[in-house]
């Protein structure tokens, strides 16, 4: 495993980049799972100055009883844990229905691991070692996606605009006409915007409002929704063999 990079050359110690805006109110608790200690210190160190509250466990059983029982606003989970394996601390916690966004850290050459963590459900991944910087911007990200009504309710991409609250979605003003299914897996992109989404992982989260659904049933309401945005200069582009992911248009 290769030394984390606290600090790059010149970056001041006092982890400023770490620091969070204030004023929303209520502290964010971070889990961290990881084992090598050192690395965890750091970790702790640097998000409790940034404001975050942190829980810190070492084995993948230990992180499967404190997520059991406790709420988080994210996890930090290093795939390489004791006892108990990273991913399959990741697929319990989908299996039980959490929506906690996860943070992976995985080694550097083992890009199968991120893969698959991803596809199971996790939403961002570093590889060792990291700067912390880079750290921070995820986390921020993160934590802001896993409290949306703080970053405001609204979640836009290009002229498209999406309520998450009343569950409503417009195009420059224009409510779309959209069934609950189209709108749940708008919602699955409008939070990952720019990104690839697997169509297990569209499935998976889609089947966390009941009933069974097939890939081929994905491709038909991700069809349709892709003529619905057409208009909002919203591209649905298809990642052959991998899965679907959502772009602005660029203007012309
Ligand atoms: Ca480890």
């Amino acid at each position: 495993m290769g030394p984390l990079l606290l600090n790059s050359p010149g970056e001041s110690p006092g982890v400023g980049a770490l620091r969070r805006g204030t004023g929303r109110g209520g502290t964010l608790r971070i889990l961290i799972a990881e084992d090598d200690a050192t690395l965890a210190d750091g970790l702790a160190y640097s998000l409790r100055d940034a404001g975050y509250s942190v829980d810190r466990v070492t084995t993948g059983i230990e992180a499967d009883a404190a997520l059991s029982t406790g709420e988080f606003d994210l996890l930090i989970l290093d795939l390489g844990l004791p006892k108990m394996g990273g991913l399959e601390v990741l697929k319990r916690l989908r299996l039980r229905g959490s929506a906690t966004p996860v943070l992976i850290l995985t080694a550097a050459d083992s890009v199968s691991d991120r893969v698959r963590g991803l596809d199971m459900g996790a939403d961002d991944y570093l590889a060792k070692p990291f700067a912390l910087a880079e750290l921070a911007a995820r986390v921020r990200a993160l934590t802001r996606r896993g409290h949306p009504a703080a970053a405001g309710a609204t979640l836009r991409h290009g002229d498209l605009s999406y309520d998450q609250v009343g569950k409503v979605a417009a195009i420059k003003g224009e409510t779309l006409e959209l069934s609950a299914r189209e709108l749940a897996l708008l919602e699955i992109f409008l939070q990952r915007p720019g990104r690839m989404v697997s169509k297990e992982r569209i499935v998976d989260l889609l089947c966390q409002w009941g009933d069974e659904l097939s890939t081929n049933a994905v491709e038909v309401y991700i069809h349709r929704l892709r003529r619905k945005l057409e208009a909002g200069g919203v591209k649905i582009t298809t990642v052959r063999g991998l899965g679907y992911c959502m772009e602005k248009v660029r203007a012309a």
